[in-house]
């Protein structure tokens, strides 16, 4: 259970402390896509998540998207943010983040993933090392089987704070819509 325990649980990654992050010796952000920065199915993407990267960067942190999503879908945000990107990740599986290891230059103890599914962006970063922060999913339309891994989701939360290993104000941050 310790591999799915999130080190941040917020409702969007605009409550993302880049200033903490940077202290912490993070200096590469491996983002998740849908659902993330962008709503699911959406071809548009907020313009304050856009903005929310370009601050990222001119902070000095490297960023590349991690997606499960084709390379027509992702390459089209990554090539209007200008950043890399890794598509079809396969998330959890550890070889997309390798290799957005790889592109970025950087270690797993210098990276954070963030994205809002814990049983892909969460257990995979978490596997390999990678600081790791759950933000809530932006939207309610997902795919069936991750409104399933939802309901899982939830449960999971509750045993663990239960046990201790999230503070109980997780819970309600998890039951709130992002952004
Ligand atoms: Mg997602």
């Amino acid at each position: 259970m310790r591999q799915l325990v999130p080190d941040q649980v917020l409702s969007s990654v605009l409550d993302i402390d880049l200033v903490a992050l940077k202290g912490r010796g993070i200096k590469g952000l491996l983002i998740d896509l849908d659902n993330t920065i962008v709503r699911w199915g959406e071809s548009y993407m907020e313009p304050v998540f856009a903005s929310w990267i370009r601050k990222a960067r001119q902070a000095g942190f490297e960023v590349c998207l991690v997606s499960n999503a084709m390379p027509s879908r992702v390459e089209a945000f990554a090539s209007k943010l200008s950043v890399p990107s890794v598509s079809q990740a396969m998330k959890p599986l550890g070889r997309a983040f390798r290799r957005a290891l790889e592109v970025l230059g950087l270690n797993a103890q210098e990276v954070a993933v963030i994205g809002d599914q814990l049983f892909t962006d969460v257990y995979g970063g978490n596997r390999l090392g990678l600081y790791t922060i759950l933000i809530n999913p932006l939207s309610t339309r997902e795919l069936r089987s991750t409104r399933l891994m939802r309901r899982l989701e939830r449960r999971l939360f509750k045993t663990m704070a239960k046990r201790g290993l999230v503070s109980p104000a997780v819970l309600g941050i998890r039951g709130k819509r992002g952004h």
